[in-house]
């Protein structure tokens, strides 16, 4: 009988009003491992109540930011003496390899908290000296000196939805910067991967967040998802997901005016310009979309080659993904685990169809691999043109789009032509082909002679339909903060 897990509301652990449970399965077997807590509106309800108190009438924000501060810091330090087990849990529920969730998502997820404990006691505005015109007018000629100041206040009870492609370390993306400055919170993980959200709950505990400023309910997007969008109780939404969802999630913050930040899809262009190291770019090129099994919303999948070196690129690109070692992601050498569920699956090999009967040239995979889990063979699609569909949508899967250009004007016009604008890769050597490509590029990120660099400081957001808002670095605090202007005589006080 696997064992139940249960919703995280004002700093208790407690079964979904409705009782219900749901599965988490095993990527690798598709077994079941745990039962969670299934939440839904009577639930979403009780956190909310429960934010909200720990809002209006709890420490949390009214705590110094450098109380805050030090809380972060704890949950840092806690994430790093469970890393761990942090990492394990994350490979048993999303399937990425263990080595992957320890050099990777945990130690960012504990450097996101580091990084925004820093910013806790930094929250600060400005001091406005005033012209004060309209002053001078009434009182006749005497000047009546003003100044304004404006403080950063935090927004509220912030709703917040998240995604299965890196649980924690999207979760530390979205509650690092709201925590940091005096939110309460309500987040969702992915219903296909709940467990270290819950893990995390825990850690807060530990780590003296106070009750009620951070709730996590495990549940599906329709229900619970829904729920947390709609309440009248929340101040502000924040999601990361498909852009099919995100278009949901601004429409019930535009019915209730509330602030929104959304992160969502990508058809992310890497360019590689032809006097470079073939077999270097091979290897950048292949990590920009495998990394994660193609799970990223910035994965690099459309690989845009020069003509001059295309033909050596793709046969090597091919040979490349062939050694690519699929398996069961906590064995050693293993580079690429399952999908994280059967619709992916189904969803990854259904564009493979696609693509060939679009013309695209198969190279090698094309396939799932053995009958258990949702693992899928190293897919490289050559001679893809902008037209396929395999160039235009997100695929989230460990399959390679290449595509030949001739010119630097002809690959900024087509890498520009997607509705999309995450992100972005040149792999050049020349600095002028550089410095005209990343400026042209309407694209949130860019990154040159790499790909899949996330620091803490860096913004990270999109252009287009791939979303509203930054988050990381300094821009993220702006979406959980509002600011108020106080203006204030100078005028000495009347005797
Ligand atoms: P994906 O297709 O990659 O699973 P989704 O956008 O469907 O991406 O899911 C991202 C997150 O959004 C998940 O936590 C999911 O449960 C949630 N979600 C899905 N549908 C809705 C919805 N209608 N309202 C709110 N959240 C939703």
């Amino acid at each position: 009988m696997p064992a139940v897990m249960l919703l995280f509301i004002g700093g208790e652990w407690s079964p979904a009003a409705s009782g219900k449970t749901f599965a988490v399965l095993d990527p690798r077997t598709g077994q079941e491992v745990f039962r969670v807590a299934e939440a839904d509106k009577e639930d979403v309800d009780r956190a909310v109540a429960a934010a909200r108190r720990a809002f209006d009438e709890g420490e949390w924000s009214r705590m110094s930011g450098k109380q805050r501060g030090k809380v972060l810091l704890k949950l840092a330090q806690l994430i790093e003496d469970n890393a761990d087990e942090m990492a394990a849990i994350e490979s048993l529920d999303n399937g990425k390899p263990l080595v992957m969730s320890k050099i990777a998502d945990i130690p960012l997820s504990a450097d996101h908290f580091r990084y925004y404990a820093g910013w806790a006691d930094k929250l600060h505005g400005k001091t406005i000296p005033c012209d004060n015109t309209f002053g001078k007018a009434s009182r006749a000629a005497q000047w009546l000196p003003f100044f304004a100041y404006t403080l950063h206040e935090p927004i509220g009870v912030v709703g917040q939805i998240i995604p299965w492609n890196f649980p924690l370390l999207m979760l530390a993306w979205k509650v690092a910067p709201a925590l940091a400055a005096g939110n309460t919170i309500v987040l969702k993980p992915a219903e296909q991967t709940p467990l270290n959200a819950l893990r995390f709950a825990e850690l807060c505990a530990e780590a003296g967040v106070p009750n009620g400023a951070i709730n996590i309910l495990p549940g599906f997007g329709p229900t619970a998802g829904a729920a947390i969008c709609r309440h009248p109780g929340v101040d502000k939404l924040a999601f990361t997901g498909s852009t099919e969802v995100g278009r949901l999630v601004m429409k019930e913050a535009s019915e209730r005016i509330v602030p929104v930040t959304l992160e969502l899809g990508g058809k992310s262009a890497l360019i590689i310009d032809k006097h470079v190291d073939v077999d270097k770019a091979v290897e950048d090129a292949h990590f920009a979309l495998f990394f994660n099994h193609g799970q990223c919303c910035a994965a690099g999948s459309r690989t845009y080659v020069h003509a001059d070196i295309y033909d050596e690129f793709v046969a090597k690109a091919a040979a490349r993904a062939q050694r690519r070692v699929v398996g069961d992601p906590f064995e050693e050498g293993v580079e690429q685990g399952p999908q994280v569920d059967q619709d992916q699956l189904n969803k990854i090999l259904a564009y493979i169809d696609v693509g060939q009967r679009e013309g695209a040239r198969m190279l090698c995979g094309g396939k799932r691999r053995g009958d258990a889990g949702y693992f899928v063979e190293p897919t490289v699609f050559a001679d893809v043109t902008d037209q396929m569909k395999i160039a235009q949508e997100e695929i989230f899967g460990p399959v390679q789009s290449i595509l030949k250009y001739h010119t630097t004007e002809e690959v900024i016009a087509r890498a520009n032509k997607s509705e999309y604008g995450l992100a972005s890769g040149i792999i050049s050597n020349d600095v002028g082909f550089v410095n005209t490509v990343s400026r042209s590029l309407k694209a949130g990120t860019v990154w040159v002679n790499c790909y899949n660099v996330y620091d803490s400081a860096v913004p990270f957001g999109g252009y287009r339909l791939s979303g509203v808002g930054r988050d990381k670095g300094e821009y993220a605090l702006e979406n959980y903060t509002q600011v108020k202007a106080v203006y204030q005589s100078l005028e000495p006080n009347q005797p």
